[in-house]
């Protein structure tokens, strides 16, 4: 039997991940993060002080894997759980910085797919419906303006101690959408026949609600 595939793809702080979690947990699939492979990648890197030229020989190495507890995913590095430490400022920029290699992405590449082969899966990330599932049964480009993703990110953040200023936030968004969206392997677009939902003026229950009817109408009924 066939899996059913939705990619929800989108610059960063567009609230793919918080709400593609809502959207799983509604109809029941397993959700997967793709950004945190990236990012688990990025730690590796940045720990090892691997140089350009040696990222590709060192993901022999790497072993990164991911592991669903209680249903949330989990990121391996080596055995180690590091999904808590990859979320910080520095990792997110060197998360968009390796990924434009393409053996990153490469490396990668086999880990999404088979995920998706063997499950029911929302699946988030920045190519996911252009390269990674081009057949997938919905395509969702999730976005919002720069201000405003900058702004949710900065409430989210300023809860935590050492929170950078708004400033700094929406400096470090505008910098990734233009790594993401410029870089020549995989870039960041909407596919064609992506569904585009702009969130700028929605709450998390009115994003999800809209695209759990888009997947509805897609598949007719969601499972
Ligand atoms: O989604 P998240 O912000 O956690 O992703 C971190 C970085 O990983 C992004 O800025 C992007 O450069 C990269 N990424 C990617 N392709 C994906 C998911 C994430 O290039 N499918």
């Amino acid at each position: 039997m066939s899996t059913i595939n939705i990619a929800i793809d989108g610059p960063a702080g567009a609230g793919k991940s918080t709400i593609a979690k809502m959207v799983s947990a509604k109809l029941g699939y397993i959700y997967v993060d793709t950004g945190a492979l990236y990012r688990t990648i990025a730690l590796y890197i940045t720990e090892n002080n691997i140089p350009d030229e040696d990222i590709e020989k060192s993901l022999e190495n790497a072993d990164v894997s991911l592991k669903f507890i209680d249903g949330a995913q989990r990121v391996f590095l080596g055995g180690r759980d590091v999904s808590d430490l990859i979320r910080t400022p520095e990792i997110s920029m060197a998360a968009s910085r390796t990924s434009a290699i393409p053996a990153v992405r490469a490396y990668l590449f086999g880990t999404q797919q088979k995920i998706a082969r063997e499950n029911n899966v929302i699946m988030d990330g920045r190519d996911i419906g252009t390269v990674v599932l081009p057949d997938a049964d919905v395509k969702i480009f999730l976005t919002a303006s720069a201000e405003e993703r900058a702004s949710r990110r900065f409430k989210e953040l300023s809860v935590k101690p050492d929170c950078p200023d708004y400033e700094e936030i929406l400096r470090d968004i505008i910098q990734r959408d233009y790594q993401d969206m410029n870089r020549e392997t995989a870039p960041l677009r909407q596919a064609d026949d992506a569904v585009l939902v702009d969130t700028t003026k929605l709450n998390l229950e009115e994003s999800a609600d809209q695209i759990i009817s888009i997947i509805k109408e897609k598949t007719g009924g969601g499972k």
